[in-house]
């Protein structure tokens, strides 16, 4: 059966590249209906914490990664590293140097892998110097570790990223070693910054924590990740994890390294935002807010349904949702000042305010066309263009220059506060 692992280390929070390495093992392996294990690299017991590894398991959650069976823990299993090093010290072919344990590399010869997907890569074993086993702490190498553990749990595909080439003919030399047949492997090329350089912070988040804080939705994080290097065919950008796993096949995956695009990512993002159903994003959204501490109690359920409504078309992330919302929730908001000077200093424009007031005053109906209707009546009536009333009201009830249409707002902000808030800024 098709057999393959993720392989993370719990030495800080799960990275995007980790994250995107774990997807395609889970693509691979649910797409031929085999099993994805988990196994925790944690022989650093001075680096590995158990806060990252919860961590980690909670983000693969999260993004929908699942796996099969029981975590494996190279923590706990020295003794079986050490009885296979001394197995192979027993056999010749190792040797001892202080209490370390090291194989020896036989010189003058060729190891050549067949790559899922750069095809054939050969290595000289003049190249590689002799491997270390057991280093003389008598914690494993992991070279020698990842082989006697992925030959025992039986993967039959390693697939992870293009930075493990080097290690790859090492490992191969302990299958042989070890007597077992080396598996299938897939190195994929590494997910740089835009500018070509390490995916680092000065890109913005490297964690998949990160994007989950700034409030991107897990199925955009995974649709985005799975697009690096590979596209279902068409010029489909948006695609769900069960329809990728119909189309995916490593095969088709590029040898060439991809950049991250925020740009992009956010665009995936808002795509996403803008297909849940109110309903379900309302929840998010409060979920974040609250946990993000944004005060949005104020304000009842279908209310808040009707601003969600209005709003998803314009976020990208959840986290855009309260900031440009913040007037619908205090009357303490935020003002932009310079919005303020340019719409609401003019003498004319507060006027156009105040008339604009006494008409709303006079309205039983406060459905957004009619209060459209009142608008464009007072611009006819005053030879004004509908801006010049729009753009000093926009700031007036909420602030700013930008939003949803004012008049949708304006009926979810409802009559009394709308009024409120005209009357001062005429003022
Ligand atoms: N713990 C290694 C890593 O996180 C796994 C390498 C492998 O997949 O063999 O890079």
């Amino acid at each position: 059966m098709t057999t393959v692992r993720f392989a993370p280390s719990p030495t800080g929070f799960l990275h995007l590249g980790s994250a995107r390495t774990a997807l395609v093992n889970w693509l691979f392996a649910r797409k031929q209906g085999g099993k994805m294990l988990l196994r925790v690299e944690d022989t650093d017991k001075i680096r590995s914490k158990e806060e990252y590894l919860e961590e980690i398991l909670e983000d693969l959650k999260w993004l929908g990664l699942d796996w099969d069976g029981e975590l494996t823990y190279q923590s706990k299993r020295f003794a079986v590293y050490r009885q296979k090093a001394e197995q192979l010290l027993a056999g010749g072919k190792a040797y001892r140097e202080g209490d370390a344990i090291i194989y020896k590399v036989e010189n003058g010869r060729t190891i050549e892998i067949d790559d899922m997907i750069h095809g054939s890569i050969a290595f000289s074993t003049d190249e590689i110097k002799d491997q270390v086993m057991l280093k003389s702490d008598g914690s494993p190498a992991y070279n020698f570790c990842c082989v006697v553990d992925d030959a025992e749990l039986g993967i039959t595909h390693i697939i992870r990223g293009d930075d493990h080439i080097s290690n790859t003919p090492k490992q191969v030399l302990f299958y042989e070693a070890l007597g077992c047949n080396p598996p299938v492997f897939g190195h994929m090329p590494l997910m740089m910054g835009a500018d070509g350089a390490k995916l680092s912070k000065r890109h913005g988040g490297v964690s998949v924590e990160e994007y989950r804080k700034e409030g991107f939705m897990p199925e955009a994080v995974v649709n985005y990740l799975m697009l690096l290097g590979w596209s279902p065919g068409d010029d489909r950008e948006i695609l769900s994890l069960s329809e990728a796993v119909k189309l995916f096949d490593i095969k088709d995956m590029s040898d060439v390294q991809s950049r991250f695009d925020i740009q992009k990512f956010t665009w995936i993002n808002a795509e996403y935002i803008k297909a849940t159903d109110t309903e379900q994003l309302a929840r998010l959204i409060r979920s974040y807010c609250s946990e993000n501490g944004m005060d949005i109690s104020s304000m009842k359920e279908d209310e808040f349904l009707e601003l969600v409504d209005l709003y998803k078309v314009r976020i990208k992330t959840l986290a855009e949702f309260y900031p440009l919302t913040e007037s619908f929730f205090t009357d303490d908001f935020r003002v932009d000042e310079k919005g303020r000077k340019k719409y609401l200093d003019k003498e004319g424009n507060r006027e156009n305010l105040k008339v604009f007031a006494d008409r709303i005053e006079e309205m039983d109906d406060f459905g957004h066309e009619k209060i459209e209707q009142v608008c464009r009546d007072i611009a006819e009536e005053r030879s004004l263009k509908a801006a010049q009333i729009i753009h000093p009201t926009r700031m007036a009830i909420s602030g700013q220059t930008r939003g949803a249409g004012l008049f949708e707002m304006m009926e979810v902000l409802g009559k009394e506060k709308v009024l409120e808030r005209m009357r001062k800024a005429a003022e």
